[in-house]
């Protein structure tokens, strides 16, 4: 896909990324919305987040002008959705996608089936970040986009620990940190900084969490009496499932936590040997083999019991 080209001679563009935003998220729709500065400054550009972003990201330039807010209702030449593989993660922007003259989609979901009028999607990239570095024409990235493509790339790989890193990813990266931004700065205050509640709420976490399946299997749940007594949102939660998944013989890590009454938003993690979007897949969610995510109804013990069903019949 060549990006400007499938943008033609839009007048306005709506940028969007999937609901309770990560950091791939955030930096690939405010990448987006640098480059078009850069490339398009003729064109309106708006970028919509439904959650407040968490705020570690707020060095990114463009965070302040991320739109919370959506009205006026008002339609759009180009829609471009960013790291979203379903309709429904899309949350009220969905509304924008569907009057939006035209479409596009870039992602890295295996689970994505090509949302948009036109795609581009890689479920072999590290992140949605590393494929709009490929998209992007080099004379048109600055330090900006760099940087918010760099820190996208940091997050979706556990600062490049997992699999999904290739040669090319490295190189990528290679090039970005070429751009001059404070690399390591980034890495250890976005990814490794944590409030004390939150180092709190994992500790907890990880003295509850439980093995079964002969010990290959770990799962932790925090409910809302629990999140409450912290004072901590979902979004301060992200990383404990992959902190579960750092347990020696464990190939499949499951967190959630309580979303609503019998009502829990689960977190995968494997080690490749299960396939864990496929698990996702089957009540409605999606994601990566080796991460994905689901929102699913029941009890604790409901949630558990089907959720190993399907891990069951892949091991
Ligand atoms: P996380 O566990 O960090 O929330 O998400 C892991 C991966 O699964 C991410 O790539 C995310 O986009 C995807 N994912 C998480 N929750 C959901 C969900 O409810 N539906 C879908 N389709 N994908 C999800
Ligand atoms: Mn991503």
């Amino acid at each position: 896909m060549n990006l400007l080209c499938e943008i033609g001679e839009a007048k306005s563009v709506a940028i969007a990324g999937h609901i309770r935003p990560d950091g791939d998220c955030i930096s690939s729709t405010l990448a987006v919305y640098a480059y078009l500065k850069c490339a398009r400054p003729d064109i309106r550009c708006v970028v919509f987040t439904q959650d407040n972003p968490p705020t570690i990201f707020s060095y990114l330039e463009g965070y302040d002008e991320m739109n919370l807010t959506y009205s006026p209702k008002e339609k759009f030449d180009v829609f471009i959705a960013l790291d979203v593989s379903s309709y429904d993660r899309l949350g009220d922007a969905l509304w924008f996608f569907e009057e939006a003259d035209k479409t596009i989609c870039v992602d890295h979901h295996e689970t994505n089936p090509g949302l948009a009028d036109v795609n581009e999607i890689r479920p072999y990239a590290s992140s949605t970040c590393e494929v709009l570095y490929e998209l992007f024409e080099k004379q048109f990235i600055d330090k900006t986009v760099a940087e918010c493509l760099f820190t996208g790339i940091v997050h979706d790989s556990g600062v490049f620990q997992y699999s999904n890193m290739s040669r090319r990813s490295f190189e990528i990266v290679g090039q970005l940190v070429e751009y001059g931004f404070d690399g390591p700065k980034i890495i250890q205050d976005t990814f490794y900084v944590k409030s004390y509640v939150q180092n709190q709420i994992l500790g907890r976490a990880l003295l509850e969490s439980i093995l079964f399946m002969d010990g290959k299997c770990i799962v932790s749940m925090i409910d809302r009496k629990m999140m409450e007594f912290y004072n901590v949102l979902p979004k301060h939660l992200e990383g404990i499932v992959n902190h579960l998944k750092n347990t020696r013989g464990v190939e499949v890590a499951i967190f959630m936590y309580e979303m609503g009454t019998q009502r829990y938003k689960v977190s995968m993690r494997s080690n490749g040997g299960v396939n864990v979007a496929t698990v996702a897949t089957v009540f409605g969610g999606g994601g990566h083999a080796r991460a994905a995510g689901v929102e699913m109804n029941g009890t604790y013990y409901d949630v558990i019991n089907a959720l190993s069903r399907e891990i069951q019949k892949q091991m």
